[in-house]
């Protein structure tokens, strides 16, 4: 009797093994610990790329604070489905956490946090307050390149594009205002405009508004602009 009851008991644990296995093999290929991990570093990687452009842009931007070279995390920031893993994962709660540290600096730059979009579209956009950029974009692109774009929404925030509607005219201003951003923070901007970045506007929709033929030759004008700027050692000002 108690024999078997041990039996009863290992056949229990082995179904339920089973049925543990049978989960872990099924899609999505990835744990939801990579994925979160994915996430974490994709949020890292757009502080770092993001806060020169930021810094370049105090002299225009409305909204300014103080970076103390510390990026922070909370449940908010992560799928939700993926959240009760992030609190047993990190013990992150709705409270923002330390997700990064690069330096203990105080300098003052663009109100402009970045944010994850999970939308599985390469796109992205600005609510006039906020970055917010998709893992398909991040995917698609190094990080001159992601410094353009993020330039542009920024843009798009500094020139307030936002309650107008999107036009040819405004994504123009807003590539001239992001190939300057990019030179004031001593980046390679003639080199941005290569590697066919006219062909990859920031927004989803953006092949409407930007011609990637147009747009080689507008970039080619603003970098020959910038580059006399420099030449004759006049100021940057877009
Ligand atoms: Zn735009």
């Amino acid at each position: 009797m108690r024999k078997n009851l041990i039996m009863g008991s290992n056949l229990v644990i082995l179904i339920a093994g089973l049925l543990l296995l049978g989960c872990a093999s099924a899609p999505p290929s990835l744990t939801y610990r990579e994925q979160l991990d994915i996430y974490k570093d994709m949020k890292i990687r757009l502080y770092q790329v993001a806060r020169p452009i930021k810094i370049a842009g105090v002299g225009v931007c409305e909204n300014t604070a103080i970076d103390k070279g510390k990026s922070y995390h909370s449940l908010h920031d992560y799928p939700e489905k993926l959240r009760p893993v992030a609190e047993s994962y990190w013990g992150l709660s709705e409270k923002l956490k330390l997700l990064f540290e690069k330096q203990s600096s105080n300098i003052s730059n663009c109100q402009a946090p970045l944010i994850l979009d999970y939308d599985k579209a390469p796109n992205a956009y600005t609510d006039g307050e906020s970055i917010f950029v998709t893992p398909a974009l991040l995917n698609k692109v190094d990080d001159l390149a992601l410094s353009l774009i993020i330039a542009h929404e920024l843009a798009h925030i500094v020139l307030n594009h936002v309650d107008k509607e999107q036009s040819e005219e405004l994504e123009r201003e807003a590539d001239r205002f992001a190939l300057f951003m990019l030179a004031i923070a001593e980046l390679d901007y003639r080199k941005a405009t290569l590697q066919d970045a006219a062909s990859k506007p920031p927004h989803k929709n953006g092949q409407k508004y930007l011609d990637t033929s147009k747009r080689e030759i507008y970039f080619r004008e603003v970098v020959a602009e910038i580059d006399k700027l420099k030449e004759e050692g006049k100021a940057l000002v877009p």
